[in-house]
C-alpha cells in the first residue's frame, strides 16, 4: 500500500475545512468523491466558488492563481467580458433550439478560415465524442479497420483509446477494455518513426494515424516539426489518413493551431476546449472528401452501407455556439495565443530560477502556453535539452512521477495559493499577469522549501 500521508498533506488538511465538508459529503454520492479523475488532490480536492480572469476562489475564501484554466479550455482566462456577454445575449433568445441557427454556421465558417485542413466541420460535445467519430469516419472512408497510435498520446477516455495513454504501457489492459478492442489499435512508441515505417508497410488494413502534434499531453512527451513532417510523408505515402488532435493545440499555440505553426495539414483535426469558450464542445474537421461520408445521399445502399451516421442531442447548442464564436472571434483577431505563450515562457523561466535558486534537482519545460513540473524523484541527470532530444523514454516523463510525488506538488501549491493540473504542470492564459506569475514563483519556492524539509525528492 501506498501512503499519501506527509508533513504536507497535513498543512493542506487544517487549510480547508468548507472544502473538506463538501468532500465528505461528495464521496457519498460520486465514486471516489470527484467527477473527473485529474480534480482528485490529497487529501482532499478544494471546492472553488467563483473564478475571474486569471483567478479563482475556494469555498473557504482563498483565492488561487489558477493554471487549470477549465482543463485548458481558458485560453482567454475566466469570464471573458466579451463571451459573458455572447453568452447572457443567446440566453434570452432561447438554448437550444433543435434545428440549425446561423451561430453554428458562423461558428463552423470562421473554424474553416482559421484551421488550414479545415474544409468542414462537424460539430461534437467534447473532444472525446469528437475522437470516437474521427476514427470511425476514417475507418468508413479508406474502408480499412485498425488505427495507429501513440503509446502515451491521449485521445479522450473511449475504449479504443484508453489504453496506453496514461498507463499501462506494458501492454497490460485497463479494466473495462476488451482485448478484441485492442486489436483493432496499433501502438507506436512516440517519435520513433521506424516503428511507424514498419507497421505501415507490415500492415494494410490501417486507416489512419493519429497523434497530438506536440507531443503527448502538451508537450510532455515532446514531438517536434520534423517529425509531423516525416509522419505526413509516410501516411501519404501509404495512403493512410493523418489525424491531429488538436483538443489541447487547437486555437492556443497559433490561432491555426499547430498546423499552421508547423506547415502539415492533416487530413481530419479533433478540436474541444478553447474552441468553445468554457462551455462544452468539440469538433471533427477536415477534408471534405473525407467529412462527407457523414452525408446523406439520395442513395439508399450508400447510406446503409457506406455512410457514418451521427447525432448528439447538444450538438453546436446556441449557448456553445455564442460563447465558442465569441471566443474565436477574440483569437482571430488579437494577439492571445502569443500573450499566453509568452507568459508561460516567462513562467517557466521564473520557476526554472527559482529550482536553481533552492539546488534541487527538478526541471520545468514545456513549449506554447505550457508548463510541465518533472520532480525527478528518482534524481536522475537529465537536462533540458534531453527532453527536447528525445533522450528521456516518455514512460519517464509521463506517469513516471509516482502519485504520492504528485498530490504533494499540487497540495504544496494550493497551500500556496497556486492550482496545478495533475501532468503535474498546466495552461497558461493570455491574461496571466507579471503579478500572477511573482506569485507562483513565490508558492513554487514555499513547496521546494517545504520538500526539503521533509528531505524527500530533493
Ligand atoms: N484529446 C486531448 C489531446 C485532450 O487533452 C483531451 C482532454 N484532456 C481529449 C482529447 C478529450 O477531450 P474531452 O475531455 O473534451 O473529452
Amino acid at each position: 500500500m501506498e501512503t499519501y500521508d506527509s508533513p504536507i498533506a497535513r498543512k493542506f488538511a487544517e487549510k480547508f475545512p468548507k472544502s473538506r465538508a463538501l468532500y465528505e459529503r461528495a464521496k457519498k454520492v460520486f465514486p471516489g468523491g470527484v467527477t473527473h479523475d485529474v480534480r482528485y488532490v490529497h487529501p482532499y480536492p478544494i471546492s472553488i466558488d467563483r473564478a475571474q480572469g486569471s483567478r479563482k476562489w475556494d469555498v473557504d475564501g482563498n483565492e488561487y492563481v489558477d493554471y487549470f484554466g477549465g482543463h485548458g479550455a481558458l485560453l482567454l482566462g475566466h469570464n471573458h467580458p466579451a463571451v459573458v456577454e455572447a453568452v447572457r445575449e443567446q440566453l434570452s433568445k432561447g438554448t437550444h433550439f433543435g434545428a440549425s441557427h446561423e451561430l453554428e454556421l458562423q461558428w463552423a465558417e470562421l473554424i474553416t478560415q482559421m484551421v488550414p485542413c479545415a474544409e468542414k466541420v462537424r460539430f461534437t460535445n467534447s473532444g472525446t465524442e469528437a475522437s470516437l467519430l474521427a476514427l470511425r469516419v476514417a475507418r468508413a472512408y479508406t474502408g480499412k479497420s485498425k488505427i495507429l497510435r501513440f503509446e502515451s498520446h491521449f485521445h479522450g477516455w473511449h475504449d479504443q483509446v484508453a489504453f496506453a495513454s496514461t498507463s499501462h504501457f506494458d501492454g497490460t489492459i485497463p479494466a473495462g477494455i476488451t482485448r478484441e478492442t485492442t486489436r483493432s489499435v496499433v501502438l507506436c512508441a512516440p517519435n520513433d518513426l521506424d516503428q511507424v515505417k514498419q507497421a505501415l508497410a507490415n500492415d494494410e488494413d490501417i486507416a489512419a494515424v493519429i497523434i497530438e502534434p506536440t507531443g503527448s499531453t502538451f508537450g510532455q512527451v515532446p514531438t517536434g516539426g520534423k517529425f509531423l513532417a516525416q509522419l505526413g510523408e509516410l501516411t501519404t505515402q501509404h495512403g493512410v489518413l493523418l489525424i491531429f488532435d488538436e483538443v489541447i493545440t487547437g486555437f492556443r499555440v497559433a490561432p491555426g493551431g499547430a498546423q499552421e505553426i508547423y506547415g502539415i495539414t492533416p487530413d481530419l483535426t479533433l478540436l474541444a476546449k478553447a474552441m468553445a469558450g468554457g462551455f462544452n464542445g468539440g469538433a471533427v474537421v477536415g477534408r471534405a472528401d473525407v467529412m462527407d461520408v457523414m452525408t446523406v445521399r439520395e442513395d439508399s445502399q450508400w447510406n446503409r452501407e457506406r455512410r457514418v451516421a451521427h447525432q448528439g442531442t447538444f450538438n453546436s447548442n446556441p449557448i456553445c455556439a455564442a460563447a465558442g464564436l465569441a471566443t474565436l472571434k477574440l483569437i482571430a483577431s488579437t494577439d492571445i495565443t502569443q500573450k499566453a505563450t509568452q507568459n508561460a515562457e516567462t513562467l517557466r523561466n521564473a520557476l526554472n530560477e527559482v529550482i536553481r535558486e533552492q539546488g534541487v534537482n527538478w526541471l520545468v519545460y514545456g513549449e506554447f502556453s505550457g508548463f510541465h513540473i518533472f520532480a525527478n524523484h528518482e534524481n536522475r541527470d537529465i537536462t533540458i535539452e534531453d527532453i527536447y532530444s528525445n533522450r528521456v523514454h516518455y514512460t519517464i516523463l509521463k506517469g513516471g512521477t509516482p502519485p504520492a510525488v504528485i498530490f504533494k506538488i499540487r497540495a504544496g501549491l494550493i497551500v500556496g495559493g497556486v492550482d496545478v493540473v495533475a501532468w503535474p504542470g498546466g495552461w497558461v492564459s493570455g491574461v496571466h499577469s507579471a503579478e500572477d506569475i511573482e506569485e507562483t514563483a513565490a508558492a513554487f519556492r514555499q513547496l521546494l522549501v517545504m520538500v526539503k524539509e521533509e528531505a524527500l525528492l530533493v
